[in-house]
């Protein structure tokens, strides 16, 4: 019988078993199939289990910012490579690739935009570009975007994915901690509120630095979160770690993230807290 006949007969067309690219997503945590336009409208969260699908700076853009109001800013500043570092490739070649494929010149992406009619100093993290890893340049960007945060006097809000520091910069990126923390420390001094959102994965130098530094932290259901790996803390500590440990929801049960929040709500709750913490000058 030739295939055709065979998948008229179905009362369910099945999609097929190699999944072209562009049509079709499969969901890493439960296995189900989803056609990709249906996942766009959900916010690519997985309709069967929930389970939240990582995805672009920009796309955290078009969730989160009202439509036509996004302005960026710095979209020229991306790292050199100051210790000439080699690797298994070179830095320069890491960086040429990362930006091909991503777009951007660095990690982040930096604007201003509208939250609900409200202007705020917007930050979104790319994992795509090197991890998402905290070099000078990003560093440079994410002090740069709570400065203008001061400047206009308007809140900041950070949306971070990121593996960490970037080895390639070696102190370099390390102290970016610094001079990030210290300029969300005037940011906290002038009374504006900082928001950070913190999504899979936000580990290591960025968690130890801006990401949780937040007035309020919220974070994705699921997300991987943490300083070290697992196994580096077991052998440090020498004991066996609870289960669910560096999750989401782990850290919120430790106090340590305020709320969990869908993506299809983050807006929503972004909006509302904004207006709970801060007046917009008349
Ligand atoms: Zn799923």
């Amino acid at each position: 019988m030739p295939w055709f006949r065979k998948k008229l007969k179905g009362p369910v067309i099945q999609p097929p078993r190699e999944v072209p690219d562009g049509l079709w997503a499969k969901c890493d945590k439960c296995g189900e199939i989803i056609y990709k336009r249906e996942l766009a409208r959900a916010f690519w969260v997985c309709p069967k289990c929930g389970s939240h699908f990582r995805i672009h700076s920009g796309q955290y853009i078009e969730i989160l910012i009202d439509e036509g109001t996004f302005e960026e800013f710095d979209a020229e500043i991306g790292s050199v490579d100051p210790l000439s570092f080699v690797d298994s490739k070179p830095y320069p070649v890491r960086l040429k690739a990362a930006r091909e494929k991503t777009k951007l010149n660095e990690a982040i992406i930096c604007g201003i935009g509208n939250i609900d009619s409200i202007s705020v100093s917007f930050a979104a993290m790319e994992f795509g570009f090197i991890g998402g890893s905290m070099g000078s340049a990003l560093g440079e960007k994410v002090t740069r975007a709570v400065e203008r945060a001061l400047e206009r006097r308007i809140p900041l809000v950070i949306v971070s994915a990121s593996g960490g520091a970037r080895m390639q910069e070696s102190i370099l990126s390390l102290m970016q901690m610094a001079k990030t923390g210290t300029a969300l420390t005037r940011l906290h001094e002038a009374g504006l509120p900082y928001i950070s959102v913190l999504t899979h994965p936000t580990t290591a130098g960025v968690m130890a630095s801006y990401a949780s530094l937040g007035d309020v932290i919220i974070a994705e259901p699921g997300a991987l979160l943490g300083f070290a790996g697992p196994r580096v803390i077991q052998q440090t500590i020498g004991q066996e770690l609870p289960e669910g440990f560096q999750s989401s929801e782990f850290f919120l049960d430790h106090g340590f993230v305020d709320l969990i929040s869908p993506r299809n709500e983050l807006k929503n709750n972004l909006s509302k807290l904004i207006r709970f913490m801060f007046e917009s000058p008349k």
